[in-house]
C-alpha cells in the first residue's frame, strides 16, 4: 500500500505496476519520429492482443467512449440492433444504440446468467437486424458470454460487436477467428494501466459498414483513426504518455498464453476462497476477470466495503443498480500476484470478522494458498 491509498481488488480500475506508471515517461510531440516508432510498435501489439489482421483505433476515453465509437460507426438512425442485456454494459449498449437512433431488440439475460447463443441465432434469423451487440466479460455480474458460439449462431448474418472491456488479455478472444467486426476495450482493466485510454479494433470487414453508416460523428469517427494508422499517426494530439505506458503493458502481457493461464488461476483460487467462506459464487459461468459473490443475508455489504477501505487498505467492489447490496465483486485482472490474492483473503477473513459475520478463520486464505500451490494444469485455460 501507497500510505494511506487502498490496494484496488476492483475490476477496473486495477493497480497499475510501478513500472508501467514509470514507461509513461515525458512528453515527447506527437508528430515526431520518435513516437511514430513507438505508435507502430502499439499497433502491431494491439493486432497481436485483439487477434486481428484489421486495425485498432487508440482513443483519448474511457472504455464508455470506445462502446459510443463503435456504435456512432455501425448505426445509421432506423437500423435494427439486437442487443444482449446480461447486465449493466449490454445495458450500456442499448442506450448507445437508442442514441444513435436504433430500433432495439433485446435479450434479456437473468443477471448472473450467460446468454443462450442459439436464442440470439434465432433472433438474428427472425429480426434480422443490422448488428448484434454483446459483451464478453459481464463486469457487473461476474458472468462469462460464448462469444464464439455466439458469433458461429449468427453465422455472418449481422455484424457481431464485443464489449472486450474486461476479457482481453484474461480469456482467449479471436477476433477474426470468431467473426467478430468490432470489438472495445479500455486502459484500466486486464492491461493494467491507468484509465485514460480506449480500444476499438475493426476486423477486416468492418471497413464498408463504418463507411455506410450515417450516425453524425466526428472526434470518434473511426475513418480517422484508420487512415492515420496506417501512416503509424494519430489524427488529433495523442495521449502521448498513455500511449508510451501501453506499449510497455504490450510487452508484459506476451506470450499472451500464459497471462490467460494465470488469470485463470488467480480466479480459480479466488472462487475456492469464497466457497470456504461459505460465499456462494453468483454467476453461472463465471468470468476470470471478477469473481462475484452472493452476500448472505446476516451481512451488510456497504458497512464490509467500508471497513475493508478503511482498517484493512484494500478496496473490494459493491453491487451496481439493483444489485446493490446484493452481490461483492473482487477483481483479480491486470498484474495481481499469488501474493496479494492472499492478503486480499486476509483482509477479506479481517473484515468479515469486524462486521461479525460468522465463518471459520483461516479457511478463506487456506483454500488459496492450497489452489495456488497447485501446479497449472488443462483445466487453467479456464472457459
Ligand atoms: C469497465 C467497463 C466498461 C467501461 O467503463 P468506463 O468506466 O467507461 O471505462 C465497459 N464495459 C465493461 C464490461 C467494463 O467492465
Amino acid at each position: 500500500m501507497d500510505g494511506r491509498r487502498s490496494k484496488l481488488f476492483t475490476p477496473g480500475p486495477v493497480e497499475v505496476p510501478r513500472e508501467l506508471v514509470e514507461a509513461a515517461g515525458e512528453v515527447v510531440h506527437h508528430r515526431s519520429a520518435e513516437f511514430r516508432a513507438l505508435f507502430g510498435e502499439v499497433r502491431l501489439g494491439l493486432r497481436r492482443l485483439f487477434r486481428t489482421g484489421g486495425e485498432v483505433a487508440v482513443l483519448a476515453a474511457s472504455g464508455s467512449g470506445a462502446m459510443e465509437a463503435a456504435a456512432a460507426n455501425v448505426i445509421s438512425p432506423g437500423d435494427r440492433a439486437l442487443v444482449v442485456r446480461s447486465g449493466k454494459y449490454g445495458g450500456r449498449w442499448e442506450e448507445l444504440c437508442l442514441a444513435y437512433g436504433a430500433k432495439v431488440d433485446r435479450i434479456d439475460v437473468e443477471a448472473g446468467d450467460a446468454v443462450d447463443p442459439s436464442e440470439v441465432g434465432r433472433r438474428v434469423r427472425e429480426d434480422r437486424p443490422e448488428a448484434v451487440f454483446l459483451v464478453h466479460s459481464e463486469t457487473s455480474t461476474g458472468a462469462l458470454n460464448d462469444v464464439e458460439a455466439v458469433a458461429r449462431a449468427v453465422a455472418g448474418r449481422a455484424a457481431v460487436i464485443v464489449d472486450v472491456v474486461s476479457s482481453l488479455g484474461v480469456h482467449a478472444f479471436e477476433m477474426d477467428g470468431w467473426g467478430v467486426g468490432l470489438a472495445v476495450a479500455a486502459s484500466q482493466k486486464g492491461l493494467g494501466l491507468p484509465p485514460g485510454l480506449a480500444l476499438v479494433a475493426l476486423g477486416p470487414e468492418a471497413r464498408p459498414w463504418v463507411e455506410r453508416a450515417r450516425s453524425p460523428r466526428y472526434y470518434f469517427d473511426l475513418r480517422k483513426y484508420v487512415t492515420a494508422a496506417q501512416e503509424d499517426q494519430t489524427p488529433f494530439t495523442a495521449p502521448v504518455t498513455q500511449v508510451a505506458a501501453l506499449a510497455a503493458a504490450l510487452r508484459k502481457i506476451e506470450p499472451l498464453e500464459e497471462n490467460l493461464i494465470r488469470h485463470a488461476r488467480l480466479a480459480q483460487a479466488t472462487r475456492a476462497g469464497c466457497r470456504a467462506l461459505g460465499l456462494e459464487i453468483f454467476p453461472t459461468v463465471p468470468s476470470n476477470a471478477v469473481t462475484v459473490f452472493r452476500v448472505p443475508a446476516s451481512l451488510d455489504a456497504g458497512a464490509l466495503v467500508r471497513v475493508l477501505d478503511e482498517e484493512f487498505g484494500v478496496r473490494i467492489a459493491e453491487g451496481q443498480g439493483g444489485l446493490k447490496g446484493k452481490i461483492l465483486r473482487l477483481g483479480h485482472l491486470g498484474w495481481v500476484g499469488e501474493q496479494d490474492l492472499v492478503r486480499l483473503f486476509e483482509a477479506l477473513e479481517g473484515g468479515l470478522r469486524r462486521c461479525r459475520h460468522p465463518f471459520e478463520p483461516g479457511r478463506g486464505v487456506d483454500a488459496v494458498r492450497g489452489a495456488l500451490a497447485r501446479p497449472a494444469g488443462d483445466g487453467d485455460r479456464g472457459p
